[in-house]
């Protein structure tokens, strides 16, 4: 089964991804992810990548096509994938229309703007392993250090106030269109976010089984 699961920056599709990887043993392909992985290598596409990222903006739809035709042909992909954050624009829609990528289903995780500029200014990450943390809903053991490889936490460049708005605004501009793209070939169900992750857990399965 290949999904998209589609939401503002912050709406949580990471640890949905994560419930739904669980459930189908398929992998999360997480553009976000690579691209930081990218970055801290100091790639050629990380280097043109990290000035987009750290404003907020979209990395150019060239680069993620890119990344994301090589990342799908993975032995580990070709039987189904989750994509978490990719498409962010109608042409990496249609481009993966036109790499013949079918898609069963499209969950949208929809949480108002102003709980996710709460929930992003306590959101903390591990640069090593990629595990995220909030300091209120989801706390890591002890404070400031990872649970899964001990390393520190830290909050990352674009959770900064600022960063937030100008990613909020590039989704509603950009990435929201999406939804009608997708209701339109009969494939969106929206999850309302709940306050508690596992009820959203829950109906995300609920979505995936509707
Ligand atoms: P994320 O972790 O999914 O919020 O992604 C972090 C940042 O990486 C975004 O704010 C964008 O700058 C960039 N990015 C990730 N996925 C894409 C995409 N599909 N298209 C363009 N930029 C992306």
């Amino acid at each position: 089964m290949n999904l998209i699961l589609l939401g503002a920056p912050g709406a949580g599709k990471g640890t949905q991804a994560e419930v739904i990887c669980r459930e189908l043993n398929i992998p999360t392909i997480s553009t976000g992810n690579m691209l930081r992985a990218a970055v801290k290598a100091g790639t050629e596409y990380g280097l043109k990548a990290k000035a987009a990222m750290d404003a907020g903006d979209l990395v150019s739809d060239d680069i993620v096509i890119g990344i994301l035709k090589d990342r799908i042909k993975e032995p580990d992909a070709q039987n189904g994938f989750i994509l978490d954050g990719f498409p962010r624009t109608v042409p990496q829609a249609e481009a993966l229309d036109a790499m013949g990528v079918k898609i069963d289903k499209v969950i949208e995780i929809h949480v108002p703007d102003e709980k996710i500029q709460q929930r992003l200014s306590g959101r903390r990450v591990c640069l090593d392993c990629g595990a995220t943390y909030h300091v209120d809903f989801k706390p890591s053991k002890t404070e400031g250090v990872c649970d899964v490889c001990g390393k520190q936490l830290v909050i990352r460049k674009d959770d900064e106030p600022e960063t937030v708005k100008s990613r909020l605004k590039t989704y509603h501009e950009q990435t929201a269109p999406l939804k009608g793209y997708y209701e339109a070939q009969g494939k969106l169900v929206t999850v309302e976010g709940q306050e508690e992750v596992a009820d959203t857990s829950r109906l995300t399965l609920e979505a995936l089984n509707a």
